[in-house]
């Protein structure tokens, strides 16, 4: 008899998918510096009017654990959920060392990413609101895509402002986008007054997420729609802890507890979603004595030279400030591929852990990442994102230290999304030659 296969990949039957989410806010030591409004509640009083009702209600909750509505729990079944939690172990093989590598593989949802995790929870919660129109922005489109299917399977309609430059190097998610359904407008558009306005002053305005941001929040106010957020604040990060609260259970049943938990950083989602419960449980017993690392892109440098202040989470400067690790709402990141990356800011739970020390940060730069993801596709057969293979770098490091040390180590790691739709942009970098 060989070994056993189920240690290798750890699945969880549909009953078991997690009927709760749960809220870091109930186990920080102290309250999260709460947002600040530069214009005497004008952005506050706007917040409120555009985004979901019972979203803004848990913006701010401590209960420690939210029901997830039967209606949105069925759909994560749907979607793909739960997503396998699998062991790497020809990439373990590879690197030759005393390490074991979990991977909790999000890119199994049927967008590829976990941004369905909340896109579901925010629509279900519009559409409750008597919305039948939802907003956003998206910059890769990942998020967008994750809204379009969000809105296709609660029959709502979605309208996404993908920043130009996207729209026009990227059109294969907008076809995805399309596919379910949703309006994908190239922003900055002709539909709104911010739009309009940034395009008379530039009729090739590139576009950015801060502009999206603002012209889907318009949009929402003018349509009777409702604007929903994929990332950064508390309310999505606690929708997106479905896929910690999953690997936790896969975990148990193998009888694994990780050593050393690695994630990449957008607005910190998915990092989030992953590890706040374990690190929940770490910061109830008062001592958190695992290693946990966010891992960044260097040509966006938040996670490792970010400043800890409020911040605008958008350049349109239409959403409250945020106090979090960043290098300014007007830095303009250079055009990497890893576009869930290039968000200037880190979420302000997880930035709070960061100033903390509970978290390390690292950053990894495009070609020393690519690389890698092609090493990780021949030896596990797996196309990463190029967001997700941002882990692939420091992981070999801790194999390293540990073939050094002849210490070994339990890593769990957030592997956000699948590549399949960025095929083109590892062609670029990695000089497969022209495609026409
Ligand atoms: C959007 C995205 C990210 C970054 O966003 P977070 O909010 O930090 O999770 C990372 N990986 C993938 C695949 C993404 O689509």
């Amino acid at each position: 008899m060989g070994k056993s296969l189920s240690q290798y990949r750890i699945d969880l039957p549909p009953d078991e998918i997690p009927d709760h989410w749960y809220n870091i806010l109930a186990d920080l030591p102290e309250p999260l510096p709460p947002p600040q409004d530069p214009d005497n509640g004008r952005r506050l009083e706007l917040l409120k009017r555009v985004i979901p009702s019972e979203p803004l209600r848990l913006e701010s909750s401590t209960e420690r654990f939210i029901k997830m509505p039967e209606e949105v729990r069925e759909r994560y079944l749907q979607v793909g959920r739960p997503t396998p939690l699998i062991r790497a172990r020809r990439f373990e093989e590879y690197l030759n060392a005393p390490v074991k590598i979990y991977l909790k593989m999000e890119g199994y949802t049927y967008t590829g990413s976990h941004k369905v995790n909340s896109a579901l929870a925010w629509v279900y919660y519009a559409l409750k609101d008597g919305a039948n129109l939802v907003t956003t922005e998206t910059g890769a489109g990942q998020w967008g895509a994750a809204v379009a299917l969000a809105a296709a399977l609660f029959k709502v309609k979605a309208h996404v402002f993908m920043v130009r430059a996207s729209y026009n190097a990227k059109p294969l998610r907008r076809f995805q986008m399309q596919m379910y359904g949703a309006e994908v407008h190239a922003s900055p558009s002709e539909l709104t007054e911010f739009g309009r306005k940034l395009l008379r002053e530039n009729p090739n305005h590139p576009g950015s997420l801060g502009v999206a941001i603002t012209e889907a929040a318009e949009y929402a106010l003018s349509n009777n729609g409702k604007y929903v957020v994929g990332s950064v604040i508390n309310t999505d990060i606690m929708f997106k802890t479905i896929a910690g609260l999953e690997a936790k259970k896969q975990l148990e049943l193998i009888g694994e507890d990780p050593d050393v938990m690695i994630g990449v950083v957008g607005g910190g989602s998915n990092w989030a979603g992953a590890f706040y419960p374990f690190m929940g449980d770490e910061l109830r017993s008062g001592k958190v004595r695992r290693r946990y690392i966010a891992v960044g892109a260097s040509e966006v440098p938040k996670v490792t030279r970010g400043v800890y202040k409020y911040d605008d989470p958008d350049t349109g400067r239409v959403l409250p400030q945020l106090k979090m690790y960043t290098i300014g709402s007007d830095f303009i990141p250079p055009p990497i591929y890893a576009g869930g990356l290039r968000y200037h800011a880190v979420a302000p739970t997880l930035s709070y852990l960061m100033n903390k020390g509970y978290v390390e940060g690292r950053d990894y730069d495009q070609d020393t990442v690519f690389k890698m993801a092609q090493v990780f596709a021949q030896v596990e057969g797996y196309i990463p994102a190029p967001e997700t293979a941002h882990t692939l770098p420091i992981i070999k490091e801790i194999a390293d230290e540990a073939k050094r040390t002849g210490e070994s180590k339990v890593i769990l790691v957030s592997f956000s999304g699948h590549g399949l739709l960025d095929l083109g942009n590892f062609a670029d970098v990695l000089g497969f030659g022209k495609t026409q």
